[in-house]
C-alpha cells in the first residue's frame, strides 16, 4: 500500500477534471489526477468543441482541431435540407482521446501529477482527510474531486449517486471515400425530426466523419435502427465503420447536490450536460472553473464552505439548465414547429448561433426570439 498527501485528488481525466487540475496546478495547489484508463483512451463522443467552450480555455487548441464548423445542414425527416451558414466559428471538432490527452499535458506542464490506470474504487472521509482507494494504492488529500464521467464512483460513495434523468447515445465513425469527405468540409449536419425525443448529427473530421444520435433514454429503444436509418440517409453507398460505442448523457434536475463534505463533483458525475443538445464538454469545463476559487479557499481558509460552489454551480450552470430543460421539452413535442422555427427565421437562426458562442446565454433568449416570441413567452410562463 502506497500513502502519499497532496491537497487535492481529482478521480477522471476528461475535460472537467482535467481543467480542474490545469487550474489548481497553476496556483501551487499540489494536485493528484486518477485516471481509470491509460491515456490516451477513447470516450464515446461526437467531439463537437462549441465556441463557448473554447472561449473558457486560456491556450490555443488548434493542433488537435479536426475541422470548423461555419455552416449547418438543418433536416426534417431526412429531407428539406436547409443549409444554414454563420460568418463565425460555430464548432470545433475534436477526437476525445487526442484532445483529452492535449489538456492532461496542459495540466502536467503546470505541475498536476497523473496516474493513469487506476480504477478508483473507494472514497473514504478521515478527520481532516480523504482517502482514495484504487485497486492498487490508498492516497491521501484534503479533498476530492469527483470528475469521473457518468458512472461517477465518487458520487455512488458518497450516495449521491442517482440521477433522475439521462439522454442515451450513440456515436459512430464513418470512413467515406475522399470526395465525399471533402463536401462535408466545415459542415455539420443535424437532423430533428426522425429521432422521437431527440436529434442526429454528422460532423466532419479529418479522415472520417462522426455520427451519432441522441434522445431521452426512455425512448432509446430502436436507436439502432435510427442510427442504420440516418446513415442510409446521407447517401454514402462507399463507407465503412471504424467506431461505433454508446453511453448515457446525464443531466440534472432542480436542486441537485454537487458537493458533500469533503468532496466536489464535477462535469456529467455532477450531471450538468444540456439536456437540450447533449452538450457536456463546456459545462464540464466551466464546472472545474467554478470549483477552482471555492478549493483555494478552503484549503487556505479553514472556515470556508465547500457550498459556495453549489451556489456558484446553481447560479451559472442549473439556471441556465432549467431553461434548456423547458426548450427540450417544447422541441421533444413539436420537433416540425422547432424545425421550421430555425430554418425559417433568422432571428432564431441568429440566436442559436449566438449561443453556440456564449454570446448569449438561454436566459437572454426570451428577448431574441423574434416572430416567435409568444410561443417563447408562453413557454416559460407554465
Ligand atoms: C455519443 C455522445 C456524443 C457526445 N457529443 C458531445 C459533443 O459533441 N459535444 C459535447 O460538448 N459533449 C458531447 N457529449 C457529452 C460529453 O461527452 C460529456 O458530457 C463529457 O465528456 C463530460 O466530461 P467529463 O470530464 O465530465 O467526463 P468524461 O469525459 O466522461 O471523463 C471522465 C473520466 O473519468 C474516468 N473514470 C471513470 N471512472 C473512473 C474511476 N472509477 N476511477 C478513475 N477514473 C475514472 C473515465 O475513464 C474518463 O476518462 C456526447 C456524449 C455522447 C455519449
Amino acid at each position: 500500500m502506497v500513502r502519499q498527501s497532496d491537497d487535492v485528488i481529482v478521480d477522471g481525466a476528461g475535460p472537467a477534471g482535467v481543467t480542474l487540475a490545469y487550474e489548481l496546478a497553476k496556483r501551487g495547489i499540489r494536485v493528484l489526477l486518477l485516471e481509470k484508463e491509460k491515456l490516451p483512451r477513447h470516450k464515446c463522443c461526437a467531439g463537437g468543441i462549441t465556441r463557448k467552450a473554447v472561449k473558457l480555455l486560456d491556450f490555443d487548441i488548434s493542433e488537435v482541431v479536426e475541422d470548423v464548423v461555419y455552416e449547418i445542414s438543418i433536416t426534417s425527416d431526412l429531407r428539406s435540407p436547409y443549409l444554414r451558414q454563420h460568418g463565425q466559428p460555430l464548432i470545433y471538432t475534436v477526437m476525445r482521446d487526442v484532445f483529452d490527452h492535449f489538456l492532461v499535458k496542459k495540466a502536467q506542464q503546470r505541475g498536476a501529477v497523473l496516474i493513469d490506470g487506476q480504477n478508483v474504487r473507494r472514497i473514504q472521509m478521515s478527520g481532516d482527510w480523504v482517502e482514495v482507494s484504487t485497486a492498487d494504492n490508498t492516497l491521501r488529500s484534503r479533498l476530492v474531486a469527483g470528475a469521473d464521467g457518468t458512472y461517477s464512483v465518487v458520487a455512488r460513495e458518497l450516495g449521491m449517486g442517482r440521477s433522475i434523468e439521462y439522454g442515451a447515445a450513440i456515436g459512430s465513425e464513418i470512413v467515406v471515400p475522399e470526395d465525399e469527405l471533402a463536401r462535408w468540409k466545415s459542415r455539420a449536419q443535424m437532423e430533428l425530426v426522425c429521432i422521437p425525443g431527440g436529434y442526429a448529427w454528422v460532423f466532419p473530421k479529418r479522415n472520417h466523419l462522426s455520427i451519432g444520435v441522441g434522445c431521452l433514454a426512455s425512448r432509446a429503444k430502436h436507436l439502432n435502427r435510427l442510427h442504420q436509418e440516418f446513415l442510409n440517409s446521407l447517401g454514402t453507398s462507399d463507407y465503412s465503420i471504424s467506431r461505433f460505442s454508446s453511453h448515457l448523457i446525464p443531466t440534472c434536475t432542480k436542486g441537485r447536490l454537487v458537493w458533500q463534505d469533503k468532496a466536489l463533483l464535477l462535469g456529467d458525475a455532477a450531471r450538468l450536460a444540456d439536456p437540450l443538445t447533449g452538450e457536456g464538454i463546456h459545462n464540464s469545463i466551466l464546472s472545474a472553473q467554478l470549483a477552482v476559487p471555492v478549493i483555494e479557499n478552503s484549503l487556505v481558509h479553514a472556515n470556508a464552505k465547500l457550498e459556495d460552489y453549489q451556489e456558484a454551480v446553481e447560479e451559472k450552470i442549473m439556471s441556465e439548465l432549467r431553461i434548456a430543460r423547458v426548450l427540450s421539452k417544447f422541441f421533444i413535442r413539436f420537433p416540425h414547429l422547432a424545425f421550421g422555427m430555425l430554418n425559417r427565421s433568422d432571428a432564431t437562426w441568429r440566436a442559436g448561433c449566438a449561443l453556440m458562442s456564449g454570446e448569449l446565454k438561454y436566459a437572454d433568449i426570451k428577448g431574441k426570439a423574434g416572430r416567435f416570441k409568444g410561443i417563447v413567452n408562453r413557454l416559460f410562463r407554465t
